[in-house]
C-alpha cells in the first residue's frame, strides 16, 4: 500500500539501526511529545531494538490526557445541565473527575453524545434547536481547525444553539513548560526537576499545520534537538537517526523527517481558519500547570458561541492530583502529571496494572488511545515484568531487546 509499504521495509528499518548502533556513543535521551508515537514505537517494537545508549520519553502530547482536573468537571457540570446535549470525542468519556466522568454523567442522566468531528454537531443542533448542543473542544492544533470551521459552519447556518467549550492547547508553549530550568509560572514544572532532553522527536499532525518553522527556538533558546516524524517505523527511526546524529556532533537543529507532509511554514488554510474563530490564552495543562499563550478560547466576534460565557456552572471543589483525596472518585496515587513531564514512566506509578487498567481507568493516560500508560499496558511490560517490575529498572529493560529478540516476537514479520 502506498505510503505505508515503504515506510515499513525490515531491509531499511535494519540499515536505519545499524547506522544508529554505529553513530551513538554517549547516553541520550529523547522525548516524543505525540502520544501516536508513543504508541507507533510500542507497537514496532522500537524501544528494544535502539542501542542502550538512546532512551526514549513519551511526552504530554495527549490532548485527552493533559485536559486539566478542573475544565473535566466543568465540563461534567455542564453535561448535567437541563436541557444541554454535550457532544465530544469518544475518548473524554470514561476520564474521571473530581466527582466523576462524562461516562457517570450519563448513566446519571445527562445526555452525552460521542461524534467523529466537531461538523457531526451541527445536524444534531438543527435538528434540535430548543435544545443547546454544547461541543466539548479537546485538541491541539490539529484539532482546532475543524472545531473553528464548524464554528463559521454554525453562523453561516445562523444556529443560534450551538456552543463550543474550547479547551483547545498548543504544542510550542508545552515544549517549552517540560524544558524550562526556571519557568514563570506555578506550579514548578520542567527543567526545574524535570527530564533533560538531548532532542524531542516533533508531533508530525501538528507540525503539518503549524509548520516545522515552528520548533526553531528548540535549538535556538535550549540546544535541544527537533526531528519531526511522521508515524510508520522508518518516519521515527529516521528521526531518531537524526537526533543522535545532532546529538554527537553537538549541533542541534530542526530536521523535517516528514517531508511528505510537513512543510516549513505549515499549512495557512488551517492556521487561518483557527485563528480567525480562536485567539490565544492561558490554559492549565495536567501536569504542567498554567501555561500561558499555551490555550485558545473564542474570539469576541464569537463570544456567542463561547460554552464558557454562555453558561455558569458551579463544578464543585477540584481534587488536584497527586495529593490524596478521602472519598474522591480520584485516586491518590495516580502519577499522570509526572507521566506527562516525563519524569517518569508508567510502570514507576504504584496502581500500574495493580489498580489501574484500560478496563477500570484511574487516571487519564490510561484511558485515552495516545495515553502513554495504555501503550505501555499493551505493549511495554513484558520484559519489565521478567525483570521484576521494580523501580529503576527501565536502563535494563530498554537496553535489553535484540534484532533477534524482536524477530522471535513476531515485530519484524507484523509489519
Ligand atoms: Fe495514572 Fe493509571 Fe497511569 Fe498510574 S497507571 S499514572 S494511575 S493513568
Amino acid at each position: 500500500m502506498k505510503y505505508i509499504d515503504e515506510f515499513r521495509d525490515p531491509e531499511l528499518a535494519r540499515q536505519l539501526l545499524a547506522d544508529i548502533r554505529v553513530r551513538s556513543k554517549r547516553p541520550v535521551r529523547f522525548m516524543e511529545f505525540c502520544g501516536g508515537h508513543t504508541h507507533a514505537i510500542f507497537r514496532h517494537g522500537l524501544r528494544q531494538m535502539l542501542p542502550p545508549t538512546v532512551e526514549l520519553r513519551s511526552g504530554p502530547g495527549c490532548p485527552v490526557c493533559v485536559t486539566a482536573h478542573a475544565d473535566l468537571d466543568r465540563a461534567v457540570a455542564l453535561a448535567m445541565l437541563p436541557g444541554v446535549i454535550l457532544v465530544t470525542f469518544g475518548d473524554m468519556l470514561k476520564v474521571p473527575g473530581s466527582h466523576g466522568s462524562l461516562q457517570t454523567a450519563r448513566a446519571a442522566g445527562a445526555d452525552v453524545r460521542i461524534v467523529y468531528s466537531a461538523l457531526d454537531a451541527l445536524p444534531i443542533a438543527r435538528d434540535q434547536p430548543e435544545r443547546a448542543v454544547i461541543f466539548l473542544g479537546v485538541g491541539f492544533e490539529t484539532t482546532a481547525p475543524t472545531v473553528a470551521a464548524s464554528v463559521l459552519e454554525a453562523e453561516a447556518r445562523g444556529l443560534g444553539n450551538y456552543y463550543v467549550l474550547s479547551l483547545h492547547k498548543l504544542t510550542p508553549p508545552a515544549t517549552r513548560a517540560i524544558l524550562d530550568p526556571h519557568p514563570p509560572y506555578s506550579p514548578p514544572i520542567g527543567g526545574a526537576g524535570g527530564v533533560r532532553l538531548a532532542g524531542i522527536i516533533g508531533p508530525g499532525h501538528v507540525t503539518t499545520v503549524i509548520g516545522s518553522q515552528a520548533w526553531e527556538f528548540l535549538p535556538r533558546d535550549y540546544g535541544v534537538s527537533c526531528a519531526v516524524a511522521g508515524f510508520e517505523p522508518l518516519d521515527i527511526l529516521q528521526a531518531v537517526a537524526a537526533l543522535v546524529e545532532m546529538a554527537e556532533t553537538g549541533r542541534p537543529a530542526v530536521v523535517n523527517a516528514y517531508s511528505r507532509s510537513v512543510r516549513p511554514e505549515g499549512n495557512r488554510t488551517a492556521l487561518d481558519v483557527m485563528y480567525r474563530v480562536f485567539e490565544v490564552s492561558e490554559a492549565e495543562w495536567r501536569g504542567l500547570g498554567h501555561v500561558p499563550a499555551s490555550g485558545l478560547r473564542l474570539r469576541p466576534e464569537y463570544a456567542r458561541f463561547d460554552a464558557a460565557l454562555a453558561y455558569s456552572v458551579d463544578p464543585g471543589p477540584t481534587y488536584l492530583l497527586p495529593a490524596p483525596v478521602p472519598g474522591a472518585s480520584e485516586h491518590g496515587g495516580c502519577r499522570c502529571g509526572d507521566v506527562l513531564r516525563g519524569t517518569v514512566e508508567p510502570p514507576n506509578c504504584p496502581l500500574f496494572r495493580r489498580v489501574c487498567t484500560p478496563a477500570r481507568p484511574v487516571g487519564p493516560c490510561m484511558v485515552s488511545a495516545e495515553g502513554a500508560c495504555a501503550a505501555w499496558y499493551r505493549y511495554g511490560t513484558t520484559d519489565w515484568e521478567r525483570n521484576g517490575n521494580g523501580l529503576g529498572k527501565e536502563r535494563k529493560r530498554i537496553g535489553k531487546g535484540t534484532e533477534a529478540d524482536w524477530e522471535r516476537n513476531g515485530c519484524l514479520t507484523e509489519w
